[in-house]
């Protein structure tokens, strides 16, 4: 019998695949005493073979699909599988207190966990974590459980998780994930945000697939509705078949658009920008034919390392994303760290609510050891090619003055060490706190752009957190409160001449596309793969049809009167 689950829609398409269960397995276990400490021994070096077996495989693998870089983790990983002032101790306490081995692992590894976690260091935080890691693995072969390796996936897979962190994205092989489905997280979850990058279809939020899928299950994933069939019968598979194929047709249609303008039918030009998260999703953006990129969010080079990255290194990535922009606008969002994406070496304290912590800006201003690598090698990187720099997360103008007095600085003292610096840099905010949305006016004399990140302006205009799915429905773009803050920030710049983006996820949003264009929005930054399908709406519309459209939807109460306005201005 098939099972249908539904859950949130975050990256259209069909996949259909076997699932693999990313998901921790229960490593509980009863202590006991033993009597034969030799044997227990024996038991605990074989589990320390089999882990090294396993770790060899998994680092060979890494280096060839993933490269060096990621495969360097699980060197680490075996060089503690070596380590004798881990093996001793552990060896010790069996012979000379007679416990188990998965005591006695447990016991060591936490002391050595507890003392590396509480040095004041990013390198012997990361050992702290190689540990933990590699206590797993061992326990797991002591208890006769075997862990997944996502990096090992060698077959056409769906990923079935409780909920999965940028970089778990980041390291999933495109070759053979066809797609996953979460129990957690919303459309806008950077979860979410990663699939549409990666083009695979995903469904978020089911809340319940992970108790529901065993290994090896069939499933068909249908991104557009958010629905998750498990084990499907021969009549829906051919359903679904058909439909992936559609879709794929579709998408082939589209490209014809792919070199077009992005104008309204009366001729009214917009840009059409992409969201990346890093320089592989260039790719991407050039398939597309995206007019620029509107949203840079440089905290995933933060993310995929185990330290903060060299200006050097940080540098090099910028130039190549502005060197391949060849020309075109690159908006550069300062390092947006926080929220749902956290970097565990910098072990900043826990909060009751990230959301509304030390994030983004305000850790950036409170770090300049941080913030100024970054400045520096953004300015350094300006003379390749058309920079624009955002700050994420302003709140105040003060904020705003103080990081661009930081930028100024930097500027200044490169200048005076011999570097070249592009003169012509435009320096925006991020609209996503509503407090900036109420002063755009007056943010608007000093900054040169604004874009406005409406996955956050809705989640703290609505007060209701991006990640839970128990309150999604309160994501509401098309409610008349956003559409009015909206058009609050866009009128606000282009009182002084200067310019509105947008790179939330409601830039790519169908039914919003028309009221943006009617509200003035003058950039739409989007996932690559929603352009060419943005790029065919608005080539349809008339702007001065979307104008009134826009001052209806103002005045009415609710999202869903709203969604009938756009459906009954939009009909063919
Ligand atoms: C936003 O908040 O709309 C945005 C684009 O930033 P992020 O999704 O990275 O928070
Ligand atoms: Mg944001």
């Amino acid at each position: 019998m098939s099972k249908k689950i539904s859950g949130i829609a975050a990256s259209e398409g069909i996949a259909i695949a076997k699932a693999y269960l990313l998901v921790e397995p229960d490593l509980s276990f009863e202590d006991k005493e033993v009597l034969d400490a030799e044997s227990e021994i024996k038991h605990f070096h074989n589990a320390l073979e089999q882990s090294k077996v396993e770790l060899t495989k998994i680092r060979d693998h890494a280096e060839v699909k993933l490269g060096r870089d990621k495969a360097q983790i699980f060197d680490a990983h075996l060089l503690v599988l070596e380590d004798p002032e881990l093996i001793q101790p552990i060896e010790a306490k069996i012979k000379d207190e007679s416990k188990c081995a998965m005591t006695a692992l447990n016991e060591i590894s936490t002391q050595f966990i507890q003392i590396f976690e509480s040095m004041d260091n990013a390198y012997m935080q990361e050992r702290a974590a190689d540990i933990r890691d590699v206590s797993k693995r061992i326990l797991g072969h002591l208890l006769g459980i075997s862990l997944p390796n996502p990096s090992m996936i060698n077959e056409e897979s769906i990923i079935i998780a409780h909920d999965l962190t940028p970089s778990d994205t980041a390291q999933l092989n495109k070759d053979f994930v066809y797609g996953f489905v979460t129990n957690i997280g919303g459309r806008t979850s950077h979860s979410a945000i990663m699939s549409r990058s990666l083009e695979i279809p995903a469904v978020v939020g089911t809340k319940s697939i992970v108790s529901e899928v065993q290994n090896g299950d069939m499933i068909i994933i249908d991104g557009l509705n958010g629905d998750v069939i498990i084990n499907p019968s021969d009549d829906e598979l051919k359903h679904y078949q058909s439909l992936q194929a559609a879709h794929l047709e579709e998408k082939a249609a589209l490209r014809e658009l792919k070199d077009q303008d992005t104008k309204s039918k009366d001729g009214v030009k917009v840009e059409l920008a992409a969201n990346i998260g890093t320089p592989n999703d260039l790719e991407g953006v050039k398939h597309n034919g995206a007019e620029g990129i509107g949203l840079y969010r440089t905290e995933f080079l933060y993310m995929d390392n185990d330290t903060l990255p060299s200006e050097d290194v940080q540098f090099e990535a910028y130039k190549k994303v502005l060197e391949e922009m060849d020309g075109k606008p690159v908006v550069v969002r300062t390092l947006d760290i926080g929220g749902d994406k956290s970097l565990p070496y910098l072990d900043l304290e826990e909060e009751m609510n990230p959301f509304l912590g030390y994030r983004a800006i305000r850790l950036c201003l409170d770090q300049p050891e941080i913030f100024k690598p970054q400045l520096r090698a953004l300015l350094r990187a300006s003379v390749y090619g058309n920079l624009k720099i955002m700050f994420p997360m302003v709140a105040t103008v003060q904020e705003f003055r103080d990081a661009k007095a930081m930028l100024l600085a930097e500027k200044e003292d490169l200048i005076q060490s011999g570097y070249e610096v592009s003169d012509d840099i435009e320096l925006g905010i991020m609209v996503e706190i509503p407090a900036t949305a109420a002063l755009a006016d007056v943010f608007a004399k000093e900054v040169d752009f604004f874009s406005i990140g409406t996955n956050d302006l809705i989640q703290y205009t609505m007060a209701a957190d991006r990640m839970s799915e128990s309150v999604s429905y309160l994501y509401q773009p098309y409610n008349p409160s956003i559409l009015r803050l909206i058009k609050q920030v866009i009128d606000a710049s282009h009182q002084e001449g200067k310019w509105t983006g947008m790179c939330g996820e409601m830039a790519g949003d169908e039914t919003a596309i028309p009221l943006l264009l009617g509200l003035g929005l003058d950039e739409f930054s989007m996932s690559a793969s929603s352009i060419l399908k943005a790029r065919n709406l608005i080539q349809q519309l008339n702007q001065s049809d979307m104008k009134s459209l826009v001052e209806k939807a103002l005045n009415v109460a609710t999202m869903e009167e709203v969604q009938s306005l756009v459906a009954s201005y939009t009909k063919q």
